[in-house]
């Protein structure tokens, strides 16, 4: 993890600083948090090695910015636009800030607009549901390109759903605290955190179990070398699942609607009647059996004629996805004839076919009518 402190120290403002890592550090050098000082690493992202290339790369990223201080602090104000600068200067690198003070995001803009800079994700930090409910609004109402929650140290459990929904956050992060006087982390919080991301389709990450965990009725005190990987042994981070997952037909259905010839079929009203009259799953029993006798021998009889062009919906749906012949599903789909099709090239086969139907229905439902059309 790179982490990247223009400037150093800062001044507890809610109830995840009481233990801050950064004042128990300073502590134990004597030195007073509370003065921010410019730190020498303040222009590290333009930093050169001898050999006169940059110290950070694309390799390092993301850059984790100010993790012992606060990115808004007021003491700041004065040597932001130069931060800004540098960020805008390296695009090649992904700024991460961290902030307990969204409150003050709008005050402490760049002189760029700040949808000029998509390398940054604001991260805001809220340790509970009262810092949830004060800051997330905030954050979602900023003009920044990506945004992300952090719930680190977890103090309870926190419902974040109403934020989730707007479909602006990208990521939350969950980890306990570390330190002899570190607070409870339940795992039932970070899994009910996990759950609210998977119902929004949100990434999600457990990053460290914090010094005392509490899973069921146990409590545990896991070293702080230990803390990450017990998080990580836990396997429950969760990472989105694309368009092309939730659909995989989508992206072969848009190649396909480039041939004049397929898209010239469409589900007639008997067909569709057909269709509406039983339950899907019966088409798609009469799909299986379609195409494992007609399609999936290596050698079929008569292939290029064995699919006639109507009687059945899954016979229309055959030519319309390239699937009514052998050759055919060897020129769109990379299906080598001459060999017995696999199981997953028939489930796979089955499913655009099932697909294309749905659509064709579908299309009936939003179709505008004498009644729905506006006047
Ligand atoms: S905002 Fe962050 S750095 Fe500042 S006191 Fe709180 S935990 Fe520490």
């Amino acid at each position: 993890m790179i982490v990247w402190n223009p400037w150093h120290g800062c001044h507890k403002i809610s109830e995840g600083c009481q233990h801050c890592y950064m004042f128990r550090r300073d502590e134990a050098f004597g030195k007073d948090s509370n003065r921010v000082t410019q730190t020498k690493d303040f222009h590290l992202p333009i930093m050169r090695t001898r050999s006169r290339e940059y110290r950070l790369t694309y390799l390092d990223n993301p850059i984790y910015v100010c993790l012992t201080s606060d990115f808004f602090i007021e003491e700041a104000d004065p040597w932001r636009q130069a931060v800004w600068d540098i960020i805008h200067y390296r695009k090649d690198l992904q700024f991460k800030i961290i902030t307990k003070r969204i409150h003050r995001f709008n005050e402490c803009l760049p002189e760029k607009s700040v949808r000029s800079y998509p390398n940054v994700t604001i991260v805001c930090t809220c340790e509970n549901q009262r810092t949830a409910d004060e800051r997330l609004p905030i954050l979602l109402s900023v003009n920044a390109v990506h945004k992300e929650i952090i719930h680190e140290p977890m103090l309870e459990r926190i419902d974040i759903e109403p934020y989730l929904s707007s479909g602006e956050i990208e990521a939350v992060t969950c980890g306990g605290e570390s330190g002899d006087d570190a607070r409870i982390c339940d795992y039932d919080w970070i899994l009910d955190t996990r759950e609210q991301c998977v119902r929004h389709n949100v990434a999600f990450h457990f990053r460290q179990t914090g010094a005392k965990f509490r899973k069921g009725k146990r409590l545990f005190y896991i070293e702080r070398s230990l803390q990450m990987r017990q998080a990580q042994k836990a396997d429950i981070d969760f990472v989105p699942v694309t368009e092309e997952e939730r659909n995989p037909y989508d992206r072969i259905l848009r190649f396909l609607s480039k041939s004049p010839y397929m898209t010239a079929f469409t589900l007639p009203p008997d067909m569709k009647e057909y269709c509406r009259k039983r339950d899907m799953k019966d088409i798609e029993r009469q799909a299986y059996e379609l195409i494992r006798q007609k399609l999936a021998p290596a050698c079929p009889k008569n292939d290029g004629y064995q699919t006639p062009k109507d009687g059945h919906p899954v016979f229309i749906a055959q030519h319309a996805v390239a699937a009514c012949s052998r050759k055919r599903l060897e020129k769109w789909h990379d299906i080598a004839m001459g060999r017995k099709l696999t199981e997953r090239e028939i489930i796979y086969i089955v499913g655009l076919v099932m697909e294309w139907i749905r659509r064709e229905l579908a299309k009936d439902d939003t179709a505008p009518t004498e009644n729905n059309l506006s006047s």
